[in-house]
C-alpha cells in the first residue's frame, strides 16, 4: 500500500527477539537487562501480523533480531511465514555465530537470502567489538552461506580509527565469493555514537582507490537503498548504505515490527503503534481491527528521518538499542 507520500511499503523487518548471543558495542552493550518472554510477540501473533500485512501490501518480510537463531524454533516460524499467502520474500540477518546449524534446514525451507554481520577479520577485534563472539564461527557461516546457493550478503559497520583500515580487506569478501558486501553508515540510535560512524563518501573514494574499475552496478540487490558498485567480468557487489551522508527517505519502503509488538514506521524515530491491545482482542478470520491498525500506521509513517550530517540525533529520536529494535 502506498502512505501518505506515496511511498509503496511492501517490506516489514520482524525482530523476533531482543536476545542476543554477542554484545556489540554499538548495539547491545554488555549489562542490559532482558525482557521477560511474556512481553514479546508469540509466533502465533508474529504469523498473524504477516497474514494481515500481507493483505495490505507487505509482500517482503526480513527476520531479525537481537539475534533470531537464539529463539527457539525460529525456523518453524520462517516456515510458516513462507507460506502465507502474498509473501514472496523471506529473509534473515544474523551474526553467523550459530549458523552452521541451521543452513540446511534454511535451503529447505526456501528462505530468500541470508545477511551476516562483520565488522573486522581479525579475531581481537571481532573479540573486543562483539563482547564474546568467534571470528572463525562467522567466517564459517558466510563460506557456507555464500556456497548453499542461497543469495548471500555480508553486512560490516566501519568506524573511525577502529577498523577503517580493513576496508579492503571486507571488501575483497564480495569478489571472493561473488555476494554483496554492504557498508553501512552507523546511526545514531540506542547505545551507538554515530560520529564515531565513518562516512561512506570517504568509503566510496578509498574503493575508487583501491579498485579503480569499480562501476556503478543498476541492478536491483534486495529490498533495501543501498547503493551497489561492480567490476567488470567479477562477481560480486560492494553496496553503501547510507542513511547519514546520503539520506533516502523518500524511496523508504519498509516498517518494522519490534518483538515486543510495536510498529514502527521509522527508524529514526521513538514513536509507533503497539499492536498488543488489539492482538488480545477477540478477532474473527477477517481480522479486519488488526489491518485497519496496520494500515493507519503504515499511512502516517513519517516524511523522513531527523538525524543530521554530523550523525546527531533530534529530540524524539529513538533511544532504544538496535538490538530491541531489529535494525
Ligand atoms: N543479530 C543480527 C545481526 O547482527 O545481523 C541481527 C540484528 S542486528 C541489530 C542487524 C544489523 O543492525 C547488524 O548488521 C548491525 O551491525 C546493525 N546495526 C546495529 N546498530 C547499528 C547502528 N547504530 N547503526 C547502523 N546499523 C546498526
Ligand atoms: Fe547482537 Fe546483532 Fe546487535 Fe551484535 S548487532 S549485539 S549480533 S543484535
Amino acid at each position: 500500500m502506498l502512505d501518505k507520500y506515496g511511498r509503496k511499503i511492501e517490506y516489514m523487518r520482524v525482530s523476533i527477539t531482543d536476545r542476543c548471543d554477542l554484545r556489540c558495542r554499538y548495539c547491545m552493550p554488555e549489562g542490559i537487562k532482558k525482557v521477560s518472554m511474556s512481553q514479546i510477540l508469540t509466533y502465533e501473533e508474529i504469523v498473524r501480523i504477516c497474514r494481515a500485512a500481507s493483505e495490505l501490501g507487505i509482500s517482503k518480510i526480513k527476520i531479525t533480531g537481537g539475534e533470531p537463531f537464539v529463539r527457539l524454533g525460529c525456523t518453524g516460524l520462517m516456515r510458516d511465514i513462507k507460506a502465507i499467502d502474498g509473501i514472496e520474500e523471506v529473509t534473515v540477518t544474523t551474526n553467523g555465530q550459530t549458523l552452521e546449524k541451521y543452513i540446511d534446514e534454511l535451503r529447505d525451507i526456501g528462505i530468500d537470502g541470508i545477511n551476516i554481520s562483520l565488522d573486522t577479520l581479525d579475531p581481537e577485534r571481532f573479540e573486543y567489538i562483539t563482547g564474546r563472539g568467534e571470528l572463525g564461527k562467522t567466517l564459517r557461516a558466510i563460506e557456507l552461506a555464500a556456497g548453499s546457493g542461497i543469495k548471500t550478503k555480508i553486512n560490516t559497520l566501519l568506524q573511525k580509527e577502529f577498523n577503517e583500515d580493513e576496508i579492503k580487506d571486507i571488501a575483497a569478501l564480495a569478489f571472493r565469493y561473488g555476494i554483496d558486501v554492504r557498508f553501512i553508515e552507523m546511526m545514531p540510535v540506542g547505545a551507538a555514537d554515530a560520529e564515531t560512524g565513518l562516512s561512506n563518501t570517504e568509503v566510496l573514494k578509498k574503493l575508487m582507490e583501491i579498485w579503480p574499475d569499480l562501476e556503478p552496478d543498476g541492478s536491483v540487490h534486495g529490498n533495501g537503498p543501498a547503493v551497489y558498485y561492480r567490476r567488470p567480468g567479477v562477481k560480486g557487489s560492494i553496496g553503501l548504505i547510507s542513511a547519514i551522508h546520503g539520506k533516502f527517505c523518500q524511496y523508504c519502503n519498509r516498517v518494522r515490527l519490534t518483538s515486543q509488538g510495536q510498529l514502527k514506521p521509522c527508524l529514526g524515530f521513538d514513536t509507533g503503534t503497539d499492536l498488543m491491545p488489539v492482538l488480545k482482542r477477540p478477532h474473527d478470520e477477517t481480522d479486519h481491527e488488526l489491518k485497519e491498525v496496520l494500515r493507519k500506521a503504515i499511512i502516517d509513517k513519517p516524511k523522513a528521518h531527523s538525524f543530521s550530517n554530523e550523525g546527531n540525533a533530534s529530540d524524539h529520536a529513538e533511544q532504544r538499542l538496535m538490538s530491541q529494535i531489529g535494525g
